[in-house]
Parts: C-alpha cells; sequence; structure tokens
C-alpha cells in the first residue's frame, strides 16, 4: 500500500522537473558467492548503479575476476578485517581507539592501497566503517590518507570530510535478521527522498547481500521495477557522488 507512496512522492518530483538522487551500498563483500551473483544479476537487469563496501584484508584476485564482468560496480573501502576491537560490553567496533591511533590509520592505508591496486578503474576512495561506526579523531586523519568521502548509517552530520551515508537499511538486525516489511521500507525510502531534497543530499539503500533472504531479495524486484526508469529519480553510482562533492568544494 505504501508503495504508492514513493510512487506519489516520485511523480510529484517528476512534476517539479526534479530527479531524486538514489544509491545504493552493498556490505561485506571479500569473494565470489552465489548471493554475489544474485546481486550483480539485479544491477544488470535494471541498469542501477551498485557500490560494493569490500573487506580489504581478506579479499583478493577472486572477487576482482568476478567483477571484471560487472558494468556498474564500484568499490569502496570496509574497513580493513572488519574485526571487533571494543570490549565485550561495548558495541562492536573496528575504528575505534582501543588501539593505538596510529595502528588503526595504517590499517586503513593498506586498506585503501590493497582495493585502489586491485579496482584501478572502480575504486571511489571512501571508507565505509564496519558497523558504521568510527571515532571522530580517526574521521579527521582521513583525508590525509586520501579517503574523499565516509558513509555511515543515518542523517548527515557535520564531519571534516564528505558525507555519503545510507538511510533506509532493507534488514531487520535487531529482530527476525531477515529482510523488513516492504511497506515500511517504500515508506521509509519515500520520507526520506523529501529529506534529502531539503538538504540537498542523496538518499543511500542499505544492503548486505550474504544475509539476505526471500524477503530482501523481493524487495529490490520491487523497488527497482518502481524507480529504474521514473523521471522522477535517478540512481547514482557512489563514484559520480564523490566527485561531484569534489568538484564543489
Ligand atoms: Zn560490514
Amino acid at each position: 500500500m505504501t508503495e504508492k507512496k514513493l510512487l506519489d512522492t516520485l511523480d510529484s518530483f517528476a512534476h517539479r522537473g526534479v530527479a531524486a538522487d538514489l544509491w545504493l551500498r552493498d556490505d561485506d563483500a571479500t569473494e565470489p558467492t552465489s548471493a554475489l551473483d544474485q546481486l550483480l544479476a539485479l544491477s544488470d537487469r535494471y541498469a542501477v548503479p551498485m557500490t560494493l563496501a569490500v573487506i580489504p584484508e581478506p579479499t583478493g584476485d577472486a572477487l576482482a575476476r568476478r567483477l571484471d564482468s560487472a558494468e556498474k560496480i564500484d568499490v569502496a573501502v570496509h574497513g580493513w578485517a572488519h574485526r571487533n576491537h571494543a570490549g565485550p560490553n561495548e558495541k562492536k567496533r573496528e575504528l575505534g581507539l582501543h588501539r593505538p591511533k596510529d595502528t588503526v590509520l595504517a590499517e586503513l592505508q593498506s586498506g585503501f592501497e590493497k582495493l585502489q591496486n586491485l579496482y584501478p578503474g572502480r575504486f571511489v576512495p571512501m571508507l565505509v566503517p564496519p558497523w558504521n561506526r568510527i571515532d571522530p579523531e580517526i574521521v579527521d586523519a582521513l583525508p590525509s590518507l586520501g579517503y574523499q568521502a565516509l558513509s555511515v548509517y543515518g542523517p548527515e552530520k557535520a564531519a571534516p570530510i564528505h558525507l555519503l551515508n545510507t538511510h533506509v537499511d532493507i534488514i531487520d538486525w535487531r529482530g527476525t535478521r531477515g529482510g523488513k516489511d516492504h511497506d515500511l521500507l517504500f515508506a521509509e525510502t519515500a520520507e526520506r527522498i523529501v529529506v534529502a531534497e531539503q538538504e540537498a543530499r542523496t538518499t543511500g539503500i542499505l544492503t548486505h547481500h550474504l544475509d539476505h533472504d526471500e524477503a530482501a531479495w523481493a524487495f529490490f524486484d520491487r523497488l527497482f521495477t518502481l524507480t529504474a526508469n521514473h523521471p522522477g529519480c535517478r540512481w547514482r553510482s557512489a563514484g559520480s557522488l564523490v566527485e561531484k562533492a569534489g568538484s564543489t568544494a
């Protein structure tokens, strides 16, 4: 039913001659899998660009070869090893100050260099912190490592680097750990699109191909059927959005 809410929102954008910018970030890729094949097939079928947040330490040539034929995929840096260094009573965190700051920064530099070398044509100089958590002191140092953007989850706050956040998480992590209710997701997407226009931001959809159940996969089909050719929105690559931010900074 709220599919209509998203459609109405996009129709009103189209009437005014504006297009909402949408982008999709999919986390945790390290190697080719059947779930990754399913994701890439959706990108091909609907001609929707997607950004894979790849975990640098465990990944290698196998994933790079698999992506050779993918037309609309770019790659960002997902931490270093996706390893938790927080204490047992804390929220999981790889990029906190539980270790010396220089140790963390050295890992983030290694991750940047490894993925830039594996993906010379697809690399986006953007950091995606594991669990979407990062200490502000680490954020301050990102530009000195070559990063031009940071992507976490939730509304953008003031930061010393361009933020390209995600806002709609299709998985219900605290409940079923499966795909969220579709009507809820359409409503969240419609609401974010309106806020994003007011703030001159984008709307980021967050996915995790390795954790998708049938409901999550089915949501893609409904979302892309509705949006892929709608004049009230356009799917953007993270690369083009980061480039645009760099050129206007
Ligand atoms: Zn992750």
